[in-house]
């Protein structure tokens, strides 16, 4: 099914934590498999499984227009020969942007739902629906998290990352954070930066972690001040950001949720709240497909 690429963790060597006495690490997840990079590779790998063994030959998911999940599960599905249908919230805008491009040209069957439909997506009368209208499926849900996602990724941490005092990951669902609560270990701490705006992300998670019963053996905390203005929304200086970490390191970051991340983890730094003598491991959940299309929307030049 989806076969890993061997993951390359990278040591960023600069004074602003060195001087600090801090070790910084990335695990660059971003280069697990060409086509379902990052954390998706492992939110969908036990999903795909699933689906094999119901025996359904088709994939159907949700998601908003720029969506890397959308583009994930297009990309996977090809890959592991299945059929996929993406739901997209809002209306068609032509020509297409590249995360549905991209998605389209991996095969996946693309329409669209208005806004109001989309906050049905859940309800059983809703997937009946879909099922008369497209014929049966192995629904993946909007973002891809659950259960198995969360025991996919549960998978990212190894036995070399159990040297680390710090696991950073940014937060959209909370169903990487979940997994990777999952298998921390005893002395560890993982922090989780939410890319959305809003302490609601707090409340989801305790029911996400209770529901699939996660029980960490180490310290958990999400930070929720580094949005940005909320999910998608950028200024300047994050830009900015993203660009200098490009500089220094060659590693590009995306702006809806690896950026803000390791922008965060720097304020960390700075303030003290990651105190000096710590392992830091930062891990590289993707994202960069959708770089492109963040470009092109904004007229701007992100590194890729
Ligand atoms: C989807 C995504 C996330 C968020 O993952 P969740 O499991 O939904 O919290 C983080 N980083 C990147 C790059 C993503 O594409």
């Amino acid at each position: 099914m989806l076969i890993p690429n061997s993951i390359q963790t990278e040591i960023l060597l600069h004074p602003l934590w060195e001087n600090k006495g801090i070790e910084l690490s990335i695990k660059r997840l971003d280069q697990v498999h060409p086509k379902a990079s990052g954390n998706k590779f492992y939110k969908l790998k036990y999903n795909l499984e699933e689906a094999k063994k119901q025996e359904k030959t088709t994939l159907l998911t949700f998601g908003g227009a720029f969506s890397n999940h959308i583009y994930a599960t297009a990309a996977a599905a090809e890959y592991a020969g299945f059929k996929s249908i993406g739901i997209i919230r809002g209306e068609e805008t032509l020509p297409l942007n590249p995360t549905l491009q991209a998605a389209q040209s991996h095969g996946m069957e693309i329409h669209y739902i208005s806004r109001s439909a989309y906050r049905n997506k859940k309800e059983d009368a809703f997937i009946e629906n879909l099922k008369r209208q497209f014929g049966d499926f192995y629904l993946v849900p909007e973002g891809g998290t659950n259960a198995l996602a969360v025991k996919g990724t549960t998978e990212i941490l190894l036995e070399e990352d159990k040297k680390y005092s710090h696991i950073c990951t940014s937060i959209g669902t909370g169903g990487t954070f979940s997994g990777l609560a999952n298998s921390i270990s005893f002395g560890q701490e993982l922090i989780g930066f939410s890319s959305l705006k809003g302490d609601f992300i707090h409340e989801e998670v305790n029911s996400l972690m209770k529901q699939f019963e996660v029980i960490p053996k180490g310290k958990t905390k999400i930070l929720d001040q580094y949005h940005f203005g909320g999910y998608g929304k950028h200024n300047e200086e994050l830009l900015d950001f993203i660009r200098w970490f490009y500089r220094e390191f060659q590693i590009p970051l995306d702006p809806i949720y690896t950026g803000k991340m390791v922008f965060g983890v720097l304020e960390q730094i700075k303030s003290g709240g990651i105190p000096s003598g710590s392992k830091v491991l930062l891990l590289h959940t993707g994202g960069i497909q959708g770089l492109a299309g963040f470009n092109q929307r904004f007229g701007i030049s992100l590194p890729l």
